[in-house]
């Protein structure tokens, strides 16, 4: 059971017992992805078509709305709250958002929101990182699929290397940790792991390969995407002396130490590995659906009871209540015979 003292709301911050929210398999639900955008200035091949077609600006909660959420959430014992997309750091104005998120931050508070994080795509992060550090910030995941400028253009069709890397750059010089996100292509990038490895753990950054996952309509086959990361392991482990270990992010991958490099590497694999049975997250979009599971379509409406009343009574039930849904797993498997997504939305909509 949650109890909440004092109250919540754009200008205290909050004090609340917050015990965590706990789903039916007794997962603690600590964990919130917000999308705060769905719209981005790549196109990455695996996320999305190059002529996508984004929700109309009016339907977006505003910034301030997605604080009250995201207040509600911490005061219900989130820990940890990740902003994404779409890209983050295109929507207006986002820095204002971090800024009041970043209030609850710090032992001081008594709100217990530990970390306050983001996942980007770096086209952005060269402008915004020292004020990232400064509004609370202190690790951030960049996506980063490949080291060359030329397949980099390819797989983003729209992305500047150039840039991803001034961004890096900026924010490691602000004091900010970086992870880096690599989804894993057949015929793409695997034969580049080995020096994105180095490039990373000689760079002070973890790595984390995802393997794709069947989420929307996009213009190529995923199935000639797939990349199993048994099997990328498996190469790798040819050439690196992998050990696994403990060590957890509050995400869901797991992790080995690399002997030859002295850095981590992380493995996300939604499909070979039944990642679920840990899953402490759920995620929020821009206009206020909340969505239990990455790969289910069952979704709470929370922007109604956000909007009927200035009192968070009602806001705190719906999500009470769309807690009791979240189910116990995805179904992602990859349809070979009619090559649909399993999930119609994507990636960018719930956030990855
Ligand atoms: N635009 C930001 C970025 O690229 O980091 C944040 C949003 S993006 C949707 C978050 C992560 O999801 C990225 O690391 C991206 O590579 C990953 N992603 C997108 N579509 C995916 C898919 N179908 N399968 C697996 N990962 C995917
Ligand atoms: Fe944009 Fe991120 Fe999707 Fe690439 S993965 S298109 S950067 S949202």
């Amino acid at each position: 059971m949650n109890s909440i003292v004092g109250t919540i709301g754009n200008a205290a911050p909050l004090v609340a017992d917050a015990a965590p929210m706990v789903d039916p398999f007794g997962r603690a639900v600590t964990y919130l992805r917000v999308s705060v955008t769905d719209r981005c200035d790549f196109r990455c091949t695996y996320c999305m078509a190059e002529n996508m077609t984004f929700l109309p600006k009016k339907d977006l909660l505003t910034l301030e709305e997605l604080d009250r959420l995201c207040s509600a959430f911490i005061a219900k014992g989130v820990r940890k709250i990740r902003l994404t997309g779409g890209e983050p750091l295109v929507r207006k104005n986002i820095m204002h958002l971090v800024r009041q998120l970043g209030r609850h931050l710090g032992s001081n508070t008594g709100s217990g929101l530990e970390e306050l994080t983001l996942t980007t795509n770096g086209s952005q992060l060269a402008r915004h990182a020292e004020e990232l550090y400064d509004c609370g910030v202190r690790r951030i995941n960049v996506s980063l699929d490949t080291l060359d400028p030329d397949k980099f253009r390819k797989v983003t069709r729209w992305g500047d290397f150039g840039k991803v890397m001034e961004g890096i750059d900026a924010a490691q010089k602000a004091g900010l940790k970086i992870k880096l996100n690599a989804v894993a292509l057949k015929d793409f990038n695997e034969t580049e792991m080995p020096d994105m490895l180095r490039f990373a753990h000689g760079r002070g950054m973890d790595l984390t390969v995802i393997e794709t996952m069947p989420m929307g309509e996009i213009e190529e086959d995923r199935t000639d995407q797939y990349l199993p990361l048994s099997e990328l392991r498996a190469d790798l482990e040819r050439q690196f002396t992998f050990t696994d270990i403990d060590y957890q992010t509050g995400g869901p991958a797991r992790y080995v130490t690399v002997a030859e490099t002295g850095g981590r590497l992380g493995f996300i694999t939604p499909l070979t590995h039944n990642f679920c049975e840990s899953c402490n997250r759920v995620r929020l979009t821009c206009t206020g659906t909340l969505y239990m599971c990455l790969g289910q379509n069952d979704a709470a409406d929370l922007r109604a009871a956000l909007r009927a009343t200035e009192d968070d009574g009602l806001l705190h039930a719906a999500i009470d209540e769309a807690i009791t849904r979240k189910p116990k797993g995805h179904d992602f498997i990859i349809d070979r015979t009619h090559k649909r997504p399993a999930v119609a939305r994507h990636m960018s909509v719930t956030g990855g």
